[in-house]
Protein backbone atom coordinates (compact mmCIF):
# COMPACT_ATOMS: atom_id res chain seq x y z
CA UNK A 1 0.00 0.00 0.00
CA UNK A 2 0.94 3.34 -0.86
CA UNK A 3 0.19 6.55 2.07
CA UNK A 4 -1.75 8.01 -0.94
CA UNK A 5 -3.92 4.93 -1.27
CA UNK A 6 -7.46 5.72 -0.73
CA UNK A 7 -8.40 3.34 1.79
CA UNK A 8 -11.55 2.58 4.13
CA UNK A 9 -12.28 0.94 7.42
CA UNK A 10 -15.71 -0.01 8.45
CA UNK A 11 -16.14 0.18 11.57
CA UNK A 12 -13.53 3.29 12.48
CA UNK A 13 -15.12 4.15 15.54
CA UNK A 14 -14.96 0.47 17.40
CA UNK A 15 -11.89 -0.95 19.23
CA UNK A 16 -10.03 -2.20 16.27
CA UNK A 17 -11.09 0.24 13.39
CA UNK A 18 -9.78 3.19 15.37
CA UNK A 19 -6.68 1.59 16.04
CA UNK A 20 -6.16 0.60 12.64
CA UNK A 21 -6.76 4.53 11.74
CA UNK A 22 -4.06 5.53 14.73
CA UNK A 23 -1.60 3.41 12.82
CA UNK A 24 -2.07 4.44 9.52
CA UNK A 25 -1.69 7.68 10.26
CA UNK A 26 1.25 7.57 12.49
CA UNK A 27 2.58 5.68 9.02
CA UNK A 28 1.80 8.90 6.71
CA UNK A 29 -1.27 7.42 4.64
CA UNK A 30 -3.39 10.25 4.20
CA UNK A 31 -6.18 9.04 1.88
CA UNK A 32 -8.46 7.46 4.67
CA UNK A 33 -12.08 6.98 4.13
CA UNK A 34 -15.00 6.44 7.17
CA UNK A 35 -18.02 6.90 7.51
CA UNK A 36 -20.34 6.81 10.79
CA UNK A 37 -23.41 4.62 11.39
CA UNK A 38 -25.27 7.60 10.98
CA UNK A 39 -24.90 8.45 7.30
CA UNK A 40 -24.37 4.99 6.43
CA UNK A 41 -26.05 2.19 7.63
CA UNK A 42 -24.13 -1.07 6.30
CA UNK A 43 -26.79 -3.21 7.29
CA UNK A 44 -28.63 -1.58 4.28
CA UNK A 45 -27.38 -2.87 0.86
CA UNK A 46 -28.37 0.03 -1.29
CA UNK A 47 -26.57 3.06 1.02
CA UNK A 48 -23.06 0.55 1.05
CA UNK A 49 -23.51 0.24 -2.73
CA UNK A 50 -23.75 3.41 -3.41
CA UNK A 51 -21.17 4.68 -0.63
CA UNK A 52 -18.89 2.28 -2.44
CA UNK A 53 -19.44 3.59 -6.20
CA UNK A 54 -18.80 7.47 -4.86
CA UNK A 55 -15.66 6.26 -3.13
CA UNK A 56 -13.96 3.70 -4.72
CA UNK A 57 -11.47 2.63 -2.15
CA UNK A 58 -8.97 0.75 -3.16
CA UNK A 59 -8.05 -1.33 -0.17
CA UNK A 60 -10.64 -2.21 2.67
CA UNK A 61 -10.08 -3.29 6.11
CA UNK A 62 -13.41 -4.51 7.15
CA UNK A 63 -13.56 -4.23 10.83
CA UNK A 64 -17.27 -3.42 11.94
CA UNK A 65 -19.62 -5.63 13.18
CA UNK A 66 -21.92 -6.05 16.24
CA UNK A 67 -19.58 -7.51 19.14
CA UNK A 68 -19.94 -7.95 22.84
CA UNK A 69 -19.47 -10.00 25.76
CA UNK A 70 -20.61 -13.54 27.11
CA UNK A 71 -23.97 -12.21 28.28
CA UNK A 72 -24.50 -10.01 24.85
CA UNK A 73 -24.00 -12.68 22.97
CA UNK A 74 -25.70 -14.98 24.93
CA UNK A 75 -29.38 -12.41 25.60
CA UNK A 76 -29.43 -10.93 21.69
CA UNK A 77 -28.27 -13.81 19.12
CA UNK A 78 -30.72 -13.09 16.75
CA UNK A 79 -29.64 -9.51 16.35
CA UNK A 80 -25.94 -10.90 16.53
CA UNK A 81 -26.27 -12.88 13.57
CA UNK A 82 -28.80 -10.90 10.90
CA UNK A 83 -26.66 -7.44 11.76
CA UNK A 84 -22.79 -9.09 11.26
CA UNK A 85 -24.21 -11.28 7.97
CA UNK A 86 -25.41 -8.35 6.60
CA UNK A 87 -22.82 -6.17 7.38
CA UNK A 88 -20.18 -8.22 5.99
CA UNK A 89 -21.82 -9.37 2.80
CA UNK A 90 -22.86 -5.81 1.61
CA UNK A 91 -19.34 -4.72 2.02
CA UNK A 92 -17.47 -8.19 0.33
CA UNK A 93 -20.13 -7.50 -2.41
CA UNK A 94 -19.15 -4.12 -3.11
CA UNK A 95 -15.59 -4.72 -2.47
CA UNK A 96 -15.55 -7.02 -5.60
CA UNK A 97 -18.55 -4.58 -7.52
CA UNK A 98 -16.13 -1.75 -7.18
CA UNK A 99 -12.66 -3.98 -8.02
CA UNK A 100 -10.93 -3.19 -4.74
CA UNK A 101 -7.32 -4.40 -4.54
CA UNK A 102 -7.40 -6.18 -1.44
CA UNK A 103 -9.73 -6.41 1.47
CA UNK A 104 -9.22 -7.87 4.57
CA UNK A 105 -11.98 -9.07 7.17
CA UNK A 106 -11.24 -9.08 10.62
CA UNK A 107 -13.33 -12.83 12.46
CA UNK A 108 -13.08 -14.06 15.72
CA UNK A 109 -11.29 -16.59 17.80
CA UNK A 110 -14.69 -17.97 18.64
CA UNK A 111 -15.45 -19.73 15.52
CA UNK A 112 -13.19 -22.30 16.61
CA UNK A 113 -14.80 -25.42 18.07
CA UNK A 114 -15.44 -25.12 22.08
CA UNK A 115 -13.45 -28.21 22.10
CA UNK A 116 -10.67 -27.21 19.91
CA UNK A 117 -7.29 -29.00 20.77
CA UNK A 118 -4.86 -25.86 22.17
CA UNK A 119 -2.99 -24.00 21.17
CA UNK A 120 -5.89 -23.83 18.27
CA UNK A 121 -4.11 -24.18 14.63
CA UNK A 122 -6.15 -22.34 11.67
CA UNK A 123 -7.07 -26.01 10.75
CA UNK A 124 -9.18 -26.63 13.39
CA UNK A 125 -11.69 -24.56 11.86
CA UNK A 126 -15.16 -26.45 11.51
CA UNK A 127 -13.97 -29.87 12.81
CA UNK A 128 -16.56 -30.11 15.81
CA UNK A 129 -19.16 -27.94 17.67
CA UNK A 130 -19.25 -24.13 18.42
CA UNK A 131 -19.68 -23.16 22.03
CA UNK A 132 -23.31 -22.59 22.37
CA UNK A 133 -22.75 -19.00 24.59
CA UNK A 134 -21.80 -17.21 20.60
CA UNK A 135 -22.36 -19.69 18.59
CA UNK A 136 -24.71 -17.14 16.33
CA UNK A 137 -22.11 -14.38 16.40
CA UNK A 138 -19.45 -17.18 15.11
CA UNK A 139 -21.55 -19.01 12.76
CA UNK A 140 -21.74 -15.01 11.17
CA UNK A 141 -17.89 -14.93 10.94
CA UNK A 142 -17.51 -18.24 9.68
CA UNK A 143 -19.94 -17.26 6.85
CA UNK A 144 -17.78 -14.22 6.01
CA UNK A 145 -14.83 -16.38 6.18
CA UNK A 146 -16.04 -18.61 3.26
CA UNK A 147 -17.98 -15.91 1.76
CA UNK A 148 -14.16 -14.01 1.32
CA UNK A 149 -12.93 -17.53 -0.17
CA UNK A 150 -15.54 -18.03 -2.34
CA UNK A 151 -14.93 -14.57 -4.37
CA UNK A 152 -11.06 -15.38 -4.45
CA UNK A 153 -12.06 -19.01 -5.74
CA UNK A 154 -14.68 -17.13 -8.11
CA UNK A 155 -13.59 -13.64 -9.12
CA UNK A 156 -10.10 -13.79 -8.40
CA UNK A 157 -10.75 -11.55 -5.24
CA UNK A 158 -7.88 -10.54 -2.84
CA UNK A 159 -9.84 -10.90 -0.10
CA UNK A 160 -8.16 -12.56 3.23
CA UNK A 161 -9.41 -13.35 6.63
CA UNK A 162 -7.69 -12.77 10.00
CA UNK A 163 -8.92 -14.45 13.21
CA UNK A 164 -7.75 -12.40 16.63
CA UNK A 165 -7.89 -13.51 20.06
CA UNK A 166 -9.72 -11.72 22.57
CA UNK A 167 -8.56 -7.86 21.84
CA UNK A 168 -8.25 -4.74 24.56
CA UNK A 169 -7.64 -1.51 24.52
CA UNK A 170 -8.31 2.25 23.66
CA UNK A 171 -11.77 2.64 22.00
CA UNK A 172 -13.07 -0.39 23.96
CA UNK A 173 -17.03 -1.06 25.00
CA UNK A 174 -17.26 -1.01 29.12
CA UNK A 175 -20.81 -1.12 28.82
CA UNK A 176 -20.59 -3.91 32.04
CA UNK A 177 -23.97 -5.94 30.82
CA UNK A 178 -22.41 -6.38 27.30
CA UNK A 179 -18.57 -5.26 28.01
CA UNK A 180 -16.14 -8.61 27.11
CA UNK A 181 -14.05 -9.53 30.30
CA UNK A 182 -11.65 -7.18 30.63
CA UNK A 183 -13.06 -3.79 29.77
CA UNK A 184 -15.73 -4.99 32.57
CA UNK A 185 -13.19 -5.86 34.95
CA UNK A 186 -11.46 -2.93 34.50
CA UNK A 187 -14.71 -0.46 35.18
CA UNK A 188 -15.66 -2.94 37.89
CA UNK A 189 -12.26 -2.41 39.67
CA UNK A 190 -12.09 1.09 39.09
CA UNK A 191 -15.37 2.15 40.42
CA UNK A 192 -15.24 -0.33 43.93
CA UNK A 193 -12.14 1.57 44.35
CA UNK A 194 -13.65 4.74 43.75
CA UNK A 195 -16.54 4.08 45.99
CA UNK A 196 -14.72 2.28 48.70
CA UNK A 197 -16.32 -1.39 48.07
CA UNK A 198 -15.55 -3.98 49.82
CA UNK A 199 -15.78 -6.69 47.20
CA UNK A 200 -15.82 -7.23 43.13
CA UNK A 201 -18.13 -9.20 41.27
CA UNK A 202 -16.21 -11.34 38.82
CA UNK A 203 -18.70 -14.02 36.45
CA UNK A 204 -18.48 -17.64 36.30
CA UNK A 205 -15.69 -20.08 38.16
CA UNK A 206 -12.44 -17.89 37.27
CA UNK A 207 -10.87 -20.89 36.07
CA UNK A 208 -11.50 -20.55 31.91
CA UNK A 209 -8.33 -19.66 30.16
CA UNK A 210 -8.25 -16.56 27.84
CA UNK A 211 -5.62 -14.61 25.76
CA UNK A 212 -5.73 -11.04 25.67
CA UNK A 213 -3.94 -9.16 22.72
CA UNK A 214 -3.65 -5.47 22.78
CA UNK A 215 -5.48 -3.77 20.11
CA UNK A 216 -1.93 -1.78 18.97
CA UNK A 217 -0.86 -4.94 18.34
CA UNK A 218 -3.68 -6.52 16.39
CA UNK A 219 -3.66 -3.35 14.59
CA UNK A 220 -0.72 -3.51 13.35
CA UNK A 221 -1.05 -7.66 12.41
CA UNK A 222 -3.69 -6.84 10.37
CA UNK A 223 -1.55 -3.87 8.29
CA UNK A 224 1.29 -6.72 7.95
CA UNK A 225 -1.41 -9.31 7.12
CA UNK A 226 -2.74 -6.84 4.17
CA UNK A 227 0.71 -6.16 3.09
CA UNK A 228 2.58 -9.69 3.12
CA UNK A 229 -0.09 -12.26 3.20
CA UNK A 230 -1.70 -13.60 -0.37
CA UNK A 231 -3.12 -16.59 0.66
CA UNK A 232 -7.25 -17.70 1.43
CA UNK A 233 -6.96 -19.85 4.39
CA UNK A 234 -7.38 -17.90 7.42
CA UNK A 235 -4.05 -16.74 9.32
CA UNK A 236 -4.54 -16.01 13.28
CA UNK A 237 -3.74 -13.12 15.49
CA UNK A 238 -2.39 -13.27 18.85
CA UNK A 239 0.52 -13.59 20.97
CA UNK A 240 0.55 -17.55 22.18
CA UNK A 241 0.38 -17.12 25.94
CA UNK A 242 -2.76 -17.30 28.11
CA UNK A 243 -4.15 -16.71 31.54
CA UNK A 244 -6.94 -17.96 33.49
CA UNK A 245 -10.43 -15.06 34.55
CA UNK A 246 -8.80 -15.40 38.05
CA UNK A 247 -5.12 -14.13 37.33
CA UNK A 248 -6.56 -11.82 35.02
CA UNK A 249 -8.73 -10.13 37.95
CA UNK A 250 -5.77 -10.51 40.14
CA UNK A 251 -3.72 -8.49 37.93
CA UNK A 252 -6.82 -6.04 37.29
CA UNK A 253 -6.91 -5.38 40.73
CA UNK A 254 -3.31 -4.92 41.00
CA UNK A 255 -3.54 -2.02 38.36
CA UNK A 256 -6.75 -0.19 39.40
CA UNK A 257 -5.28 -0.40 43.23
CA UNK A 258 -8.23 -1.91 44.34
CA UNK A 259 -7.80 -2.82 47.84
CA UNK A 260 -11.15 -5.30 48.58
CA UNK A 261 -11.86 -8.67 47.55
CA UNK A 262 -12.60 -11.07 44.61
CA UNK A 263 -16.35 -12.59 44.44
CA UNK A 264 -17.14 -15.70 42.02
CA UNK A 265 -20.79 -15.53 40.65
CA UNK A 266 -20.87 -18.88 39.62
CA UNK A 267 -24.43 -18.54 38.42
CA UNK A 268 -22.93 -16.83 35.28
CA UNK A 269 -21.75 -18.64 32.26
CA UNK A 270 -17.55 -19.37 31.70
CA UNK A 271 -18.85 -20.38 28.17
CA UNK A 272 -15.76 -21.89 26.33
CA UNK A 273 -12.46 -23.38 28.96
CA UNK A 274 -9.83 -22.50 27.03
CA UNK A 275 -9.11 -20.01 23.88
CA UNK A 276 -5.81 -19.88 22.98
CA UNK A 277 -4.57 -19.46 19.61
CA UNK A 278 -1.44 -21.04 17.97
CA UNK A 279 0.65 -18.23 16.29
CA UNK A 280 2.92 -20.13 14.72
CA UNK A 281 2.02 -19.06 10.89
CA UNK A 282 1.85 -15.02 11.70
CA UNK A 283 5.24 -15.62 13.54
CA UNK A 284 6.94 -17.52 10.78
CA UNK A 285 6.00 -14.71 8.32
CA UNK A 286 8.15 -12.43 10.51
CA UNK A 287 5.05 -10.96 13.09
CA UNK A 288 5.71 -11.14 16.46
CA UNK A 289 3.02 -9.36 19.55
CA UNK A 290 5.37 -6.28 20.97
CA UNK A 291 2.66 -5.26 23.87
CA UNK A 292 2.90 -7.65 27.01
CA UNK A 293 -0.61 -7.99 29.21
CA UNK A 294 0.97 -6.18 32.17
CA UNK A 295 1.66 -3.10 30.04
CA UNK A 296 -1.03 -3.23 27.86
CA UNK A 297 -3.96 -3.23 30.70
CA UNK A 298 -1.77 -0.33 32.55
CA UNK A 299 -1.97 1.58 29.08
CA UNK A 300 -5.72 0.77 28.66
CA UNK A 301 -6.30 2.02 32.48
CA UNK A 302 -4.63 5.48 32.18
CA UNK A 303 -6.56 5.33 29.03
CA UNK A 304 -10.24 4.53 30.56
CA UNK A 305 -9.17 7.19 33.81
CA UNK A 306 -8.76 9.87 31.59
CA UNK A 307 -12.09 9.39 29.03
CA UNK A 308 -14.09 8.02 32.06
CA UNK A 309 -17.09 10.49 30.86
CA UNK A 310 -16.80 9.48 27.62
CA UNK A 311 -16.74 6.08 28.40
CA UNK A 312 -19.49 5.37 31.06
CA UNK A 313 -21.81 8.30 29.19
CA UNK A 314 -22.03 6.79 25.64
CA UNK A 315 -24.81 3.95 24.81
CA UNK A 316 -24.29 0.82 23.93
CA UNK A 317 -21.23 0.44 21.89
CA UNK A 318 -21.93 -1.93 19.33
CA UNK A 319 -18.98 -1.59 16.01
CA UNK A 320 -16.51 -3.83 16.68
CA UNK A 321 -15.47 -4.58 19.36
CA UNK A 322 -13.46 -7.00 20.67
CA UNK A 323 -11.91 -9.81 19.19
CA UNK A 324 -13.43 -11.50 20.02
CA UNK A 325 -13.68 -11.15 20.62
P1 LIG B 1 -15.84 -14.95 25.80
O1 LIG B 1 -14.34 -14.91 25.68
O2 LIG B 1 -16.55 -15.03 24.50
O3 LIG B 1 -16.30 -16.03 26.76
O4 LIG B 1 -16.33 -13.54 26.35
P2 LIG B 1 -16.07 -12.61 27.65
O5 LIG B 1 -14.88 -11.78 27.45
O6 LIG B 1 -17.37 -11.89 27.87
O7 LIG B 1 -15.86 -13.58 28.90
C1 LIG B 1 -14.68 -14.30 29.14
C2 LIG B 1 -14.72 -14.98 30.48
O8 LIG B 1 -14.63 -14.00 31.52
C3 LIG B 1 -16.00 -15.80 30.78
O9 LIG B 1 -15.62 -16.98 31.46
C4 LIG B 1 -16.76 -14.86 31.72
O10 LIG B 1 -17.66 -15.56 32.58
C5 LIG B 1 -15.60 -14.26 32.51
N1 LIG B 1 -15.93 -13.02 33.23
C6 LIG B 1 -15.65 -12.75 34.53
N2 LIG B 1 -16.13 -11.56 34.90
C7 LIG B 1 -16.70 -11.01 33.79
C8 LIG B 1 -17.35 -9.77 33.55
O11 LIG B 1 -17.52 -8.91 34.41
N3 LIG B 1 -17.79 -9.56 32.26
C9 LIG B 1 -17.61 -10.49 31.27
N4 LIG B 1 -18.05 -10.20 30.03
N5 LIG B 1 -17.02 -11.68 31.49
C10 LIG B 1 -16.57 -11.94 32.74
Amino acid sequence: MKTSDKIYIAGHTGLVGSAIIRLLEGKGFTNIVTSTSSNLDLREQNQVKQFFKKEKPQYVFLAAAKVGGIMANQTYPAEFIYDNLLIQSNIINEAYHNEVEKLLFLGSSCIYPKNALQPIREEYLLSDYLEPTNDAYAIAKIAGIKMCQAYAKQYGCRFISVMPTNLYGPCDNYNIQNAHVLPALIRKFHEAKIAEKDNVTVWGTGSPRREFLHVDDAANACFFLMENYEHTEIINIGLGKDNTIAEIALLIKEITRFEGKLVFDESKPDGTPRKLLNVDKINALGWHSQIDLENGIRNTYTDFEERYDYYVTQKERTVFGNNNV
